[in-house]
């Protein structure tokens, strides 16, 4: 992994900012909290705010996010990995999340990324994914402790694979059949150079096997009713984290994008707060995270 030291730095102190803890080289990278992980930016919402009547104390107190000058991905290409023993996966895993992937972009969910897309000249349509085209069964043994390199390293196996080197406007999807110990993410997402390739940086989003991980594992809220999907509690729970990830990805790939002024990024802000399930373009239900919006000072289901 190389980047420029001011990237670096920056790269750093998001991380910093984010885990409250020092970073090491290996460890940019942006995590999604557990539930029950708090930091004091998760409670940060605007709900107490917009009750006080003195609307401009109150809207000082919104931390939206601030774009910071770098570059966005809003038509990101996707590649989806998947690796480790299939067994050991849940048994529609990997249909289920090629199907998430693909309903993902294009609907009422993305489209509330529009308003940090547009203004800076990028087209409205929302990231389609094609993940049928380009995703790859690796049946090795995973890397246990989903650190940075071998992740990020497991991406740079594939665009070997693949032929042609890594993508530069590719989002490289790991998904491991293993959840490493003594975490206290469910996913990242960080940025990533191939020692083959290192002039060319390109995000990756880390989604480990979240079936039945306390504190990461949704089941029994896709009990509500109203919701109709075909997928394991194991699938809906790595597609939460998948939306947030990916969210986070076209919105901030390489952590100078739009976040706010603790490091929370689109998906950080919003995290584990649900309302009604977004049907994506599958026509499913999906119970995915809400995002944050500027343009309404809080988290939303769908634009
Ligand atoms: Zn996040």
């Amino acid at each position: 992994m190389r980047l420029n030291e001011p990237a670096f730095i920056l790269a750093a102190i998001v991380a910093l900012l984010a885990t409250n803890r020092l970073p090491s080289f290996a460890e940019a990278r942006h995590i999604m909290r557990q539930q029950g992980v708090s930091a004091s930016s998760q409670q940060v919402g605007n709900r107490a705010a917009v009750r006080n009547s003195e609307q401009v104390r109150s809207a000082r107190r919104v931390r939206n996010l601030m774009y910071h000058d770098g570059s966005l991905l809003p038509r990101p290409h996707l590649h989806a990995i998947y690796w480790g023993n299939p067994a050991k996966f849940p048994s529609d895993f990997v249909t289920g999340m090629n199907d998430f992937l693909q309903a993902y972009g294009g609907t009422g969910y993305t489209d509330i990324m529009t308003q940090y897309l547009t203004p800076r000249g990028f087209l409205s349509t929302l990231p389609s994914f094609e993940p049928k085209a380009d995703s790859w069964e690796d049946t090795s043994e995973p890397a246990p402790d989903g650190a940075l390199d071998a992740i990020g390293n497991e991406a740079c196996s594939f665009a070997e694979h693949v032929g042609g080197g890594p993508d530069p406007n590719g989002l490289y999807v790991i998904m491991t059949s293993n959840f490493p110990a003594h975490v206290n993410f469910c996913a990242y997402h960080a940025s990533w150079s191939c020692p083959a390739a290192p002039s060319i940086t390109f995000p990756i989003a880390y989604l480990p096997n979240l079936n039945k991980v306390r504190g990461c594992y949704l089941g029994p809220r896709f009990t509500s009713p109203g919701v109709t999907n075909p997928y394991s509690d194991g699938v809906r729970s790595n597609a939460n984290a998948a939306a947030h990830e990916l969210s986070e990805v076209v919105t901030d790939p390489l952590f100078e994008g739009w976040f706010d002024n603790r490091g929370n990024e689109i998906g950080d802000k919003c995290n584990f707060r649900f309302r009604h399930p977004a049907r994506l373009s599958d026509s499913f239900a999906w119970q995915i995270q809400e995002l944050w919006s500027n343009n309404n000072r809080q988290c939303i289901q769908s634009e």
